[in-house]
């Protein structure tokens, strides 16, 4: 299947009619993609996969199946930040791999993104038990493994992808609804930050799907406008 017919199909899941390509423009993501595992360029990725594969430091560390560190292009220009791993990611080690995970990469094809082409991660690496919403000291925990990921991608925009994501990164306690639409600055970094709704509110509530699509086009635009 072309490229363009694909991309109209996750424009579809996404209930969005439709957007055309400027001429001459081509859809982001079709650069190489570098594996985040590659060891050849990843010893401060290797080093950090094992402190966050034997990290104790909350309560989580007792109640998870294995911890999920993220996944995708270690030199990706989008970092996609969620909450944290639910009962699918934790057994299996990956991020949005539920049925929320679809919607995202349905999210991210309707950009022309996979997600091997950008990097996923979340808040925190455990899942918390009945996924309840992160602790304070969870997330404090959590955070400089956080960053740390922030620093080796060097990403060129974060896409924080729900309330939990966005008030954590963000340092705000003001809704999704209030934090969406306008772009933000990750704090003492100059990198954007786009907040959108998280998939699994959006499989709930499908008729805020037209303003996530808005938002990530707010962080298309923001990315471009940076490259
Ligand atoms: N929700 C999240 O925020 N992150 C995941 O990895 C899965 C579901």
């Amino acid at each position: 299947m072309q490229a363009e017919s694909r991309r109209r199909e996750y424009l579809k899941a996404l209930d969005i009619d439709c957007y055309t390509l400027r001429n001459g423009e081509t859809a982001p993501g079709d650069e190489p993609v570098t594996d985040a595992t590659d060891p050849a360029d990843s010893v401060g990725w290797d080093d950090l996969r094992a402190q966050v594969a034997a990290c104790t430091q909350c309560a989580l560390h007792q109640t998870r199946t294995q911890t999920v560190f993220g996944v995708g292009s270690a030199d990706a220009d989008w970092m996609i930040i969620g909450e944290a791993p639910g009962q699918e990611e934790d057994r299996r080690g990956e991020p949005f791999v539920g049925r929320a995970g679809k919607l995202l990469d349905e999210m991210l094809m309707s950009l022309g993104l996979s997600r091997d082409r950008v990097f996923i991660a979340n808040i925190l690496k455990c899942r918390p038990p009945n996924n309840r919403d992160p602790h304070a000291d969870e997330a404090a925990s959590c955070r400089s493994y956080l960053e740390r990921q922030i620093d080796l991608v060097a990403p060129r925009i974060i896409l924080a992808v729900g309330r939990i994501a966005a008030q954590h990164l963000l340092a705000s306690d003001a809704p999704v609804g209030r934090l969406r639409g306008s772009v933000h600055a990750l704090p003492d970094r100059q990198l954007p930050v786009v907040v959108t709704y998280h998939p699994a509110y959006l499989l709930r509530s499908p008729t805020q799907k037209r303003k996530s699509w808005q938002d990530l086009v707010l962080a298309r635009r923001v990315l471009r406008e940076r490259l």
